[in-house]
């Protein structure tokens, strides 16, 4: 585990005090770049959802199978991955490199403790960049160097917003956000969203705790998310509970709490 006390944190722009929310997702997927503080808000998430460790597991499971997807039968050799995380295993430039190796994947986050630990992740290829940048702010990151720098917005780009547009208000437009985006990229590019829903009384008490303590966001319904789709051809199966989009095994028959507690989907620019 991070140590509050080995480093001045603060001068790396690291507030150790309160949880965040690339901390709090490596608790959940079982990492150690995470504090006391990031520990104790997953405990209360737990006690009302127990498979919050296996709903983040469901979440990286699925980015895996999208971005298979979007490298392999899409053809995609471009990747925007907004609100990337803190480097776990499988990520993005892995699974898309190991299809294609020319493949550019630009991993943006605002908790400046992505780019510190994403510091190991640059040195891996020159075909991989971390970026510090807002996504409410979406016109600086298209017109961010190291963007231009390895994304050519003349090819087609796969655009994901994987896990993070329940961090955003309505009042942060995140419809403003994904239009902004999808606008910028040229026909054949691809939206990846999953996002937190509220799809049981559990979510919807999760999602007061998220709010009280980590200050963001909104769980949303199945068809507030699939309208974030909106202008782009969905994909089948369409905006599912995660375990159901396009699974590598059995599916169990009835779904859980857990199991419907993210949804997301891929569409394509016509
Ligand atoms: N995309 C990864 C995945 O699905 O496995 C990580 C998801 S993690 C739950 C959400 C990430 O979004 C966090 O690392 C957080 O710092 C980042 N994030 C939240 N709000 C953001 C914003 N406004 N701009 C950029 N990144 C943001």
């Amino acid at each position: 585990m991070a140590d509050e006390r080995q480093y001045d944190w603060a001068s790396l722009g690291i507030d150790v005090t309160k949880p965040s929310i690339a901390r709090t997702y490596d608790v959940v997927l079982r990492g150690k770049d995470n504090f006391e503080v990031d520990r104790a808000f997953v405990d209360e998430i737990a006690k009302i959802v127990p498979e919050i460790y296996d709903v983040a597991a469901y979440n990286r499971q699925v980015l895996g199978r999208g971005v298979r997807y979007l490298a392999g039968e899409a053809g995609l050799r471009q990747f925007l991955d907004l609100g990337s995380g803190l480097p776990t295993v499988q990520n993005t430039h892995q699974v898309a490199q190991s299809i294609a190796p020319e493949s550019s994947v630009v991993y943006v986050d605002n908790d400046p403790i992505v780019l510190a630990h994403g510091r190991a992740l640059l040195a891996e290829n020159e075909h991989t960049t971390v970026v510090t940048a807002d996504v409410r702010e979406p016109e600086e990151i298209l017109a961010h160097d190291e963007v231009r720098r390895l994304i050519d917005f003349g090819r087609p780009v796969a655009v994901m917003l994987v896990g993070i547009l329940h961090h955003l208000h309505d009042d942060e437009k995140p419809q403003r956000v994904v239009d902004t985006l999808m606008d910028a990229v040229p026909s054949g590019s691809h939206l990846f969203i999953t996002s937190f829903c509220a799809s049981s009384q559990e979510a919807v008490d999760a999602e007061v705790q998220y709010q009280g303590l980590l200050g963001t966001g909104r769980f949303r319904t199945p068809a507030e998310i699939e309208r974030l789709f909106a202008g782009l051809d969905l994909l089948e199966p369409g905006v599912v509970p995660l375990p159901l989009w396009r699974p590598d095994g059995p599916v169990p028959n009835e779904l859980t709490v857990g199991h419907r507690l993210m949804y997301g989907g891929i569409a394509r620019k016509p």
